[in-house]
């Protein structure tokens, strides 16, 4: 390639060296440019112009460009597109006599590192994820020493045949580590046995990072799973990084050194060596990316001190998967918890429904709340508590939330103090958070004030929970007032942050400019230095002003002007047709198309002071701001403390509003479950439920007068009223629920509502229904049928049946199993057969709680072959030529001729409602064999019954030998006749 050899272009194409795989945002005065291949690539995303430099010396060189003051928005959109972005900068002000000024990138941004407030989901959670993948060898050996170090451990790890079981047949081993980097949410995990691959793929489809990284030459999904294309089916970015940054060794030194830890065990991650390894590639990538450490004001960071501006990820968790109720990707999108299965009114999900916190941190901990539903009975109970207390404290929950939201989101500010980016009005933001810190704290004082609200009989659950929390939480010490409410924790934990509010009242102006380095962000009355130079510099240009006035008098020039540029700084300007009475003291300077610029000695002298005072400013300024961001960046952990603490306040005060307003009642759990036995469930079936464990029962599951939390609000909003039902599970005389009605008649909302009450339950919410009586539920399954489904666009009976296929491979009897119209995306025997054999599989294998919601009524005779599953219906009814849905679910199944009865009721006409019994009868009766054949002990069913009425075949051969041209119409009578007579 010819290159323009000019030293603009030899710094960019320097600084692009560094940065091969990003867009090089270079900037040149008020603009961001780019040149080459990324002007092209930005300006086809952008829809911006793509122009050329230096044409006319026949180099031309592809470039584009947007407005440094606009830049946000644009950057924006290169980020979504998928690409990264590197921020060169003027690390110089262009000033009089400057040359070629130092340029650096600032920060490069990409998809899971981008930070800028309008980069992300106000709402939502901006994860950066790492996959490592590697043998299990050392974490079997490091999960026998810990066992042994660690009696009363109560993770999966916590026993050495357990880890060897792990290390499934191939020993992989999968680690998952994910940061937020604007929130500093930083989580590590890992995955065993054969069913690793399918359970990342749970964990990332729930999360959806926006960025994956992973190393250079696997693949995100093992070769062998069926071709996703690419990380994209998951939405996210892949970035690909050398090998030896997953190393294991080199992982943990990297977050040792990040952590200033000796060694990593306090986060719960020893022995988890590929949890290790993720987590240490996040560290890695971040201080490559980031590049912070280079700007930070006194540049004086080493290459492998602790990369600035990270300081607020001081802390990684250590979780397992199944320490929560496991929601796969198709169960929260069939429920519709976050995101609407079909079209896009978004108004129909429960996170919508549920929502009305005050802040966006609230916000994001309602939604991971709600992807990831507790198991841990006591942390239910405590948050259980904490909404029965706030429910009752009726103003000072109004009173809360009202406070809460003055409350800004604090865990993004202050990621944004400690990554360095935040504008002095991030400052005034942050103060003007912190300062409702102290009103909320009253106001939680007043409502726990009142303690022993605990539920009587929970005492010994809660301390067995207890125990068990902190054994989970090697992480962080117990809190020390542990045992106190919930609510009295929180407020424990909100620190006031006076010296955090303090420190910016006294330093940053009222009115700061939008910018980090635009004078002014500094009170007056902070800095004494400051403060006298200001009066200088302002002294200075009320000098040159008056000047003004009095050349023009001096001269007799009425349009002399005295301005100011970058270039050529203070000038004075005078007309053409004036340029005869200048007089001689003046010194030419620039010479224009109507006018020339001059100098003179006096304004000479004065451009030098306030120029130098400005510079001073300036520089005093910046100074002062990064002290005062520094130091609040060392508050960060208490910050974020308090950020967490009032993000849990202000989702419990959300609960308990909604409890309130909508007649939520208090759920109740059935299990108490020892934490002993929890343990052996959990090693004894790494997911999947074994027939010893049926010995012991399991609790009710019993919703009376249940409503569905999302289809409620809908049908009320409409001016109509819910119609509420029971539902009553138990252990073994009813467990599996075949569910049959007309359409319309409300079945996939009762199936529905189930899921959700049981969600709401373990998610610390009160439920809608009178009364709920509930299991700990280890997974919700939701399957849909495909033809149900179709809007989706994707779903086929593949897909259908691949689906089916996890249940009945990972189904537990602690599990809830909804099928709604499972089967119905082939022939019609073809899926009666194949619903049926799901169920008998279920009722054989897991026997997990089963709702079935069916149109084929074959699959309520299962009721009489198999204890324990039972029919309901929903019921209708016919008033005149009206058919009234009563949405009421009762026992046993739905008449069957009720299709025919709406048709008649429709108005078809009566010979094809006649003709249609006859066709039903007759189906019946073969049905009737068919279920007969598929009953236990008989033969399965002849392969070749696919058709749906069976029409003798001599009826067919008159039909269609008979020749109608030359057929009389009383022959054609007969002919029908003889043919009707034949059928019966
Ligand atoms: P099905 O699955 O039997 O075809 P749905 O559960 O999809 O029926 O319900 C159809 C519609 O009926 C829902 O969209 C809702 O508007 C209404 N509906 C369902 N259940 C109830 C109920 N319990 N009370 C009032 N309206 C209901
Ligand atoms: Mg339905």
């Amino acid at each position: 390639m010819n290159e323009p050899d000019t030293p603009l272009m030899r710094q960019y194409h320097a600084v692009k060296k560094q940065h091969p795989n990003a867009l090089l945002l270079f900037r040149l005065g008020d603009f961001y440019e780019l040149f080459y291949d990324d002007a092209i690539v930005a300006a086809r995303i952008l829809q911006i112009t793509l122009t050329s430099r230096n044409k006319e010396k026949g180099q031309a060189v592809p470039m584009c460009g947007v407005p440094y003051h606009a830049a946000e928005g644009y950057i924006t959109r290169l980020i979504r597109a998928g690409h990264k972005v590197a921020i060169c900068e003027q690390m110089e002000q262009p000033g009089p006599g400057k040359k070629l000024v130092r340029r650096e990138v600032i920060r490069v941004l990409t998809p899971g590192t981008a930070t800028g407030s309008s980069l992300i989901e106000l709402k939502e959670n901006n994860f950066l994820a790492a996959i490592a993948r590697g043998s299990g060898r050392i974490r079997a050996k490091a999960a026998r020493a810990q066992v042994a170090a660690n009696v009363s451990g109560s993770d999966e790890d916590g026993d050495a045949a357990g880890a060897d079981r792990d290390a499934g047949s191939d020993g992989t081993v999968i680690g998952l580590a994910y940061v937020d980097l604007s929130t500093g949410d930083f989580r590590a995990t890992e995955f065993a046995c054969e069913k690793a691959e399918a359970r990342l793929r749970d964990e990332i489809e729930i999360l959806r990072p926006r960025e994956i990284l992973c190393p250079q030459p696997s693949t995100l999904f093992a070769a062998a799973e069926p071709p996703t294309t690419d990380a994209a089916g998951t939405g996210a970015v892949e970035t690909r990084l050398d090998d030896w940054i997953f190393d294991p060794p080199y992982a943990a030194r990297m977050l040792e050194q990040h952590f200033r830890v000796a060694a990593l065990a306090g986060f719960g991650l020893e022995g988890h060596s590929q949890a290790i390894a993720a987590a240490g590639a996040i560290v890695h990538y971040l201080r490559e990316t980031s590049a912070i450490s280079t700007h930070k004001t006194d540049g004086a960071s080493a290459p492998h001190a602790v990369a600035g501006g990270l300081e607020h990820l001081d802390r990684i968790a250590y979780y397992e998967q199944q320490d929560a109720m496991i929601l796969d990707a198709v169960t929260a999108r069939n429920l519709e918890l976050t995101e609407p299965a079909t079209g896009d009114d978004a108004s129909a999900t429960l996170l919508r429904a549920m929502d009305e916190t005050a802040t966006g941190m609230g916000a994001r901990l309602l939604r991971s709340w709600m992807l990831r539903p507790e198991i841990s009975l006591s942390e239910i109970e405590a948050r259980l508590d904490a909404v029965g207390q706030l429910k009752a404290a009726t103003v000072a929950r109004e009173e809360i939330h009202k406070y809460l939201q003055g409350v800004l989101d604090l865990e993004r500010l202050t990621s944004r103090v400690t990554l360095g980016l935040a504008t002095p009005r991030d400052l005034l933001a942050l103060r003007g958070s912190l300062e409702q810190v102290p009103i909320v704290r009253t106001f939680l004082r007043s409502v726990f004030g009142n303690p022993g609200v605990k539920a009587s009989g929970k005492v010994e659950e809660e301390e067995i929970g207890e125990a068990k929390e902190k054994a989970k939480s090697t992480g962080s010490p117990p809190s020390p007032n542990a045992g106190r409410s919930r609510l009295g924790e929180l407020f424990e934990r909100m620190d006031e942050m006076a010296d955090v509010r303090d420190l910016i009242a006294r330093g940053i102006a009222d009115d700061p400019p939008a910018l980090v380095n635009d004078p002014g962000a500094i009170r007056r009355g902070y800095d004494a230095e400051l403060d006298e130079l200001r009066d200088i510099l302002k002294l200075g240009r009320q000098i040159i002003a008056s000047m003004e006035e009095r050349e023009r008098k001096r001269t007799g020039i009425a349009s002399l002007k005295i301005r100011y540029n970058q270039i050529f700084g203070y000038y004075i300007e005078i007309s053409k047709a004036n340029l005869h009475l200048a007089p001689a003291d003046y010194e030419r300077r620039q010479t224009l198309v109507g006018a020339e610029r001059f100098t003179s000695s006096e304004l000479k002298e004065y451009e030098r002071k306030v120029l130098s005072a400005e510079e001073r400013v300036l520089e005093i300024e910046r100074r002062l701001y990064a002290d005062i961001r520094e130091r609040i960046a060392r508050a960060a952990a208490r910050l974020r403390r308090t950020a967490a603490a009032v993000a849990q306040t202000d989702v419990l005060v959300n609960f308990a509003r909604i409890a309130a307003a909508r007649n939520y009642v208090r759920p109740e759990f059935t299990e108490a479950r020892e934490v002993k036995e929890i343990e052996e469930r959990i090693e004894a079936n790494d997911g999947r439920g074994t027939s010893s464990s049926t010995a012991t029962s399991r609790g009710l599951l019993m919703i009376a007068g249940g409503r569905h939390p999302v289809i409620e609000k809908l049908v009320e909003e409409r001016g109509e009223r819910f119609v509420p039902n029971d539902l009553y599970l138990d252990d073994d005389s009813q467990f599996l629920l075949i569910i049959t009605g007309p359409n319309m008649g409300g079945k996939s909302t009762y199936l529905r509502q189930a899921a959700l009450i049981s969600i709401l339950a373990q998610m610390g919410c009160f439920v809608p229904a009178t009364q709920a009586r509930l299991p700990i539920l280890d997974r919700i399954f939701t399957r849909i049928g495909a033809s149900d489904n179709l809007a989706r666009g994707r779903s086929t009976f593949l897909v259908e049946m691949s689906e089916v296929a996890a249940i009945l491979n990972t189904a537990t009897r602690d599990s809830l199993v909804l099928l709604d119209e499972v089967g119905r995306g082939t022939a019609t025997f073809d899926g009666l057969s194949i619903a049926w054999a799901v169920v008998e599989s279920l009722h054989r294998g897991a026997r997990p709680r089963t709702l079935f919601a069916t149109h084929y009524h074959e699959l309520t005779e299962l009721e009489q072959l198999l204890p324990g599953v039972k029919n309901v219906h929903v019921s209708v009814q016919e008033a005149g030529s009206e058919i009234v849905f009563l949405r009421r679910v009762e026992p046993g199944s739905a008449d069957k001729s009720y299709g025919i009865e709406v048709a008649r009721l429709a108005g078809l006409p009566n010979d094809v409602i006649v003709r249609a019994r006859e066709i039903l009868q007759r189906h019946e009766r073969s049905e009737d064999k068919l279920t007969a054949e598929l009953s236990p002990g008989a033969m399965p069913a002849p392969p070749q019954q696919t058709s749906f009425t069976a029409i003798d075949e001599s009826v067919l051969e008159a039909l269609r030998g008979a020749s109608l041209d030359h057929m009389t119409p009383v022959d054609a009578l007969k002919l029908l006749d003889a043919l009707q007579r034949q059928l019966k």
